[in-house]
């Protein structure tokens, strides 16, 4: 395989799945917003991981592992889809020019659905300790109704129509949605103050639903 290494990126000459013609495709495997504003919004809507084939049209999305950066959101993301090791971005981020990023927030991210949603998160501005910890809530609350709802997956969503839960019950094929309004705001800022100094520190990779449910479950306490 033919590659030529830039700073942030490389081409790589992929091979249409539909009709096996050779075509260059830019692969990003340091994405920094600060230095390529444009690339915010590609990620965003998944323009920038499309490969379309010139010969044939045939369209798919390509899902590799980058290191994601966005200073405004102090914002750093290992994303490694395939469960590879991640040392080498970590390793890479250790020299004295990436000093002003030691107060970030470092998230390791397996999942493409996983990283829209972080994403929406942050471009929010909330922290996604807090919300993860909403969902385990949110979850409980569903399956306390009258007719109850067993969420299998609980996703936070942020756009201009406003920032929402989406829930899925997979067993009886129900799905919703709540709506983030003032209530549930409110929620979240007791929580934000409430657990405080509870909350692991935000250089903690992995803030997954798993690690949510673990920490209501060490934390029942807070949550009388
Ligand atoms: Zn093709």
């Amino acid at each position: 395989m033919e590659t030529v290494k830039h700073a942030d990126h490389y081409n790589r000459n992929l091979e249409c799945p539909a009709c096996g013609k050779k075509s260059r495709f830019k692969i990003w495997d340091r994405i920094q917003i600060d230095k390529n504003p444009e690339l915010r919004d590609k990620v965003r809507d998944l323009s920038l991981f499309r490969f379309q084939c010139p010969k044939c049209g045939h369209e798919t999305y390509l899902d590799y592992d980058f290191l994601y950066i966005q200073s405004n959101l102090r914002l750093v993301i290992y994303y490694a889809p395939g469960g590879g090791d991640v040392t080498n971005m970590h390793q890479s981020l250790q020299k004295p020019e990436y000093e002003f990023m030691k107060a970030f927030r470092y998230r390791l991210i397996r999942q493409r659905a996983q990283l829209l949603e972080k994403l929406a998160i942050f471009d929010a501005g909330y922290d996604d300790r807090v919300i993860e910890i909403m969902k385990v809530m949110i979850q409980s609350f569903l399956a306390a109704q009258a007719s109850p709802i067993h969420a299998s997956l609980i996703e936070f969503t942020h756009s201009e129509s406003g920032d929402a839960f989406h829930f899925a019950d997979q067993s009886q094929q129900k799905s919703g949605m709540l709506p983030f309004n003032d209530s549930m705001h409110q929620t979240y800022q007791a929580l934000e103050r409430d657990l405080g100094e509870a909350l692991p520190p935000d250089d903690m990779l992995e803030i997954t639903p798993q690690w949510a449910v673990s920490f209501v479950k060490d934390h029942q306490d807070l949550f009388a």
